[in-house]
């Protein structure tokens, strides 16, 4: 008999979709290739931040221009890339243009009241162990000229119905006594929350297998299954036909491999990250923070702090560069106290998976029925995952969304 639904990735998209579907009865089964404890949703710096801009932005090209070939830098992208990810920059370069980045801003702060809410409830519903933290999120500035761009971002987070606050050097020590003198201010974004990624996707794998859903690891789909022009399932790696009435694309960095030989077109590249976990400084620090002039996040969780961040556009692969790995803990000493002695406790890499446009793909899949593609959340996505999540089962149940996804939409890839 066809499953009701088969979800591609356990990631915290794929997980949610799960966990919706099932609270609602309905059958579900989830592939992973993993156990579901290293991919991007568990080593992502845990930021919940739902006023967040996309990717591509104004004057970025010309920054990368100068930073592209030097993996000391924040965005690092190797010579030789593919006709694909030439193509792929290309677009990505279209994209910083300043109209469509204020779609993107338009689009995305729209989803992200939605996104907050969906968060903060399933945390709430489930009784989620997961450090959840709704007490905002900084942005540290070490200079005046960074503040000063901040603080211009502060309207269009207000414009946008987000709450924010401009904080001296001297008012932020009083509250965070780690940074250091020479930090400037900072902005609290008081919307935003912080979480431990890690205990929410594997209490939430758990809560969705409490609701029904058959959560498979250590297997994953080799293709989908395409009847005509309908999607019907999926083989696995083990050779194994697992006929679906609808499938779920999520996927991460892994999807467009796996859309493109049912040729469906999702143009996507892994944009690489890093993350170390070290002992708490002396002062602790007690809320999650972006420190501005060095793109590191840093999120105080339980058993260490976790300094995340940098960017790589190298293809698939999980090889730890050590030049980048140590951009971070050097990023985040020019701002924080005692971090010279911090021990370093794990080292990490994962995979975002960024579209070209810098929107998610929310949708059902052009060309091919039956195929729900939740994908491309980019720097995004622990954020907004259970919501693409949600979306996904009441496209599925309902037959559309409670909120309008129609800026995702995938046949936007499409060649008209
Ligand atoms: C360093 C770093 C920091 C980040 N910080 C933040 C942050 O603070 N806030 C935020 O919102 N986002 C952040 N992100 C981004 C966020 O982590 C990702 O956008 C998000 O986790 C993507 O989730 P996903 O479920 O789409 O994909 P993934 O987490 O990549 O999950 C995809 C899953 O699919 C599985 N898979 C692959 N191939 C197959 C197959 N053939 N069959 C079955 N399964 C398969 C993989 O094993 C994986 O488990 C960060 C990312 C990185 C790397």
């Amino acid at each position: 008999m066809a499953i009701h639904t088969l979800i591609i990735g356990g990631g915290v998209v794929g997980v949610s979709a799960a966990y919706f579907l099932a609270r609602r009865g309905a059958p579900v089964t989830l592939l992973d290739p993993t156990d579901l404890t290293d991919s991007a949703s568990t080593g992502n710096a845990g930021l919940i931040a739902i006023d967040h801009g996309p990717l591509p932005r104004p004057g970025l090209a010309r920054q990368a221009a100068k930073w592209i070939l030097d993996p000391g830098n924040p965005l690092y992208i190797p010579l030789r890339p593919s006709l694909a990810r030439l193509r792929w920059f290309m677009a990505f370069h279209r994209a910083c243009r300043p109209a469509h980045h204020d779609h993107c801003f338009r689009a995305l702060n729209a989803h992200g009241h939605a996104a907050g809410a969906c968060f903060a409830s399933l945390v709430a519903d489930e009784a989620l162990d997961c450090e959840y933290h709704a007490t905002g999120q900084y942005d540290v500035f070490m200079t005046e000229p960074g503040l000063e761009q901040g603080v211009e971002e502060v309207r269009r987070i207000r414009d946008a119905g987000y709450g924010a606050e401009v904080l001296d050097g001297a008012e932020l020590r009083r509250r965070e006594p780690a940074y250091r003198d020479e930090v400037v201010g900072a902005i609290l974004f008081t919307d935003r929350a912080f979480a431990n990624p890690g205990a929410f996707l594997s209490e939430l794998a758990e809560r969705a297998r409490s609701h029904g859903a058959q959560i498979r690891t250590g297997i994953a789909a080799r293709e989908l299954i395409v009847d005509r022009d309908r999607c019907a399932g999926a083989i696995t790696t083990d050779g194994e036909r697992l006929e679906a009435e609808h499938v779920v694309l999520a996927a991460g960095a892994w999807s467009s491999t796996l859309a493109a030989r049912a040729g469906i077109r999702l143009p996507m590249e892994a944009g690489k990250g890093y993350h170390l976990t070290v002992s708490s400084p002396d002062p602790p620090l007690t809320t999650a923070a972006v420190l501005a002039e060095t793109f590191v996040a840093m999120n105080p969780l339980r058993d260490g702090l976790r300094l995340a961040g940098t960017l790589e556009f190298s293809g698939i692969n999980h090889r730890l560069v050590r030049k980048r790995l140590d951009m971070l803990l050097r990023g985040a000493r020019r701002y924080v106290r005692g971090m010279n002695d911090v021990t370093v406790h794990a080292e990490w890499c994962g995979l975002r998976p960024c579209t070209s446009d810098g929107l998610p793909m929310l949708g059902w899949a052009p060309r091919v029925r039956k195929c729900f593609l939740a994908t491309g959340h980019a720097m995004m996505g622990f954020a907004l995952g259970p919501l693409a999540g949600r979306i996904a089962s009441e496209c599925i149940l309902d037959g559309e969304p409670s909120v309008p996804i129609d800026a995702f939409t995938p046949t936007r890839f499409q060649k008209k």
